[in-house]
């Protein structure tokens, strides 16, 4: 049993920190997560632009939570397609009679998890920023900038990509710099995208066009670092005439419906994702490339790797769970951080032979089925 008046501390009331207090509340366990934000802005989070795409296992451990019920404007994501500059047609997938998986706005996610553990009575102390982390025999403990200190079994960092509790732990990380940044457009279309997202690789930049509900669609325009201030200087007309453009003009004329972002293309992967009395979760174990769609659904698959290895009976910081935790996530994480390092670095490399490759291997894969249906199995990931 552990000596704790709190099992485990949170730091970081991001998607990811909340799911996690959800799920250690609903195995038992008491939980204090620490946030920087104040309590108005994780109540009501700002739209950041962010539609996040969910697999059939992460809609799973959603509705496990009671957090997918709560979530509003779920758009079913029903075809997807990859096209190349020059190839002679887009690469298809379609997972049969079922939805490859479903887009959410991250705010709403957000929200969604606020609201869990609104409603579980978890301890959320917000206005805290974390600054110093420090553990001794049975116990972890957090010093506050506010100057407090809050101690329990087990520390669990969930501040993000460039976690700085990962720095405090002396865990290092290897950074993936992509030199490119991703534009998001929310847009509005004369014509139904019938649940189809397309990505385009394009030479110089790619175009995400992901279906919200309704005719309208989320642009994810990636672009060398160089060009950002070229694309945000077009007004909005400009913005979305360029974007129908690249897009082929297969979802008829656009505007764009609502604020822009910009988010710097940076992959993160920790060297270790526990130390004693220590994990990382979230971003702060692995930050993706959002091109495969797979940051957050890796984020709940972790939670569900850690929860399940604590409990109330147990010493919550016991070096045996987490380094379970690490083993099983690392082994999940690591081909998919890999390989979409790879996909990325293949297609936006525009050299002539490898862009010729790149239309090759579209043409081929198209060819495949069976290719293209073990794609759609990983993507769907009903496993
Ligand atoms: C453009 C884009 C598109 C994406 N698309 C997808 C997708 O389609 N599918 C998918 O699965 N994922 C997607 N992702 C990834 C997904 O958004 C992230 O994996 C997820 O939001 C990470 O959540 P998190 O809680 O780990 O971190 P964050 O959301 O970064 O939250 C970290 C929290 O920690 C707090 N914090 C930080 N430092 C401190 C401190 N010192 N003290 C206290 N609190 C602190 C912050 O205020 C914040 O609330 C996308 C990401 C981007 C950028």
């Amino acid at each position: 049993m552990s000596p704790h008046a709190v099992n485990t501390l949170i730091c970081g009331a991001g998607p990811a920190g909340l799911a996690l207090a959800c799920a250690l509340h609903d195995r038992g366990l008491t939980v204090c997560v620490l946030e920087q934000a104040d309590e108005a802005t994780l109540a009501a989070p700002a739209d950041d632009g962010r539609e996040i795409a969910l697999t059939h296992r992460s809609r799973r451990l959603l509705e496990d939570m009671g957090l997918w019920q709560r979530l509003p404007d779920i758009a079913p994501l029903r075809r997807a397609s990859v096209r190349s500059s020059g190839s002679r047609q887009p690469l298809p997938f379609e997972a049969v009679g079922q939805d490859l998986g479903w887009l959410v706005s991250n705010h709403h996610l957000r929200a969604a998890a606020w609201a869990g553990v609104r409603e579980r009575g978890v301890t959320v102390l917000c206005g805290r920023s974390v600054v110093g982390l420090a553990r001794s025999g049975a116990v972890a403990r957090l010093h506050t900038r506010c100057g407090e200190l809050h101690e329990a079994a087990l520390v669990v960092a969930a501040d993000s990509r460039f976690s700085a509790l990962r720095r405090l732990a002396g865990i290092g990380a290897r950074h993936q710099d992509f030199g490119r940044s991703a534009l998001l457009v929310p847009l509005a279309h004369e014509r139904e995208h019938e649940g189809l997202a397309q990505e385009c690789f394009l030479e110089g930049h790619t175009l995400a066009l992901l279906p919200k509900t309704g005719r309208r669609s989320s642009a994810v325009w990636t672009v060398a670092n160089a060009a950002l201030p070229g694309i945000a200087a077009m007004d909005d007309a400009a913005l979305a005439a360029a974007i129908a453009r690249a897009a082929g003009h297969r979802l008829g004329a656009m505007q764009v419906a609502g604020a822009r972002h910009v988010y710097p293309l940076v992959a993160v992967w920790a060297e270790r994702f526990v130390a004693p009395r220590f994990a990382l979760i979230g971003d702060a174990a692995v930050g993706m490339h959002p091109v495969t769609a797979h940051g957050y659904n890796l984020g709940l698959y972790g939670i569900q790797a850690l929860a399940r290895r604590l409990s109330p009976s147990v010493d919550a910081g016991q070096p045996a769970p987490l380094l379970a935790y690490e083993a099983e996530h690392r082994r999940a994480a690591g081909p998919m951080y890999a390989g979409t390092n790879a996909l990325v670095r293949f297609f936006t490399d525009d050299r002539a032979p490898v862009l010729a490759l790149r239309r090759a291997v579209i043409d081929i894969a198209r060819h495949l089925p069976p290719l293209r249906a073990a794609i759609t199995r990983r993507l769907v990931d009903a496993a």
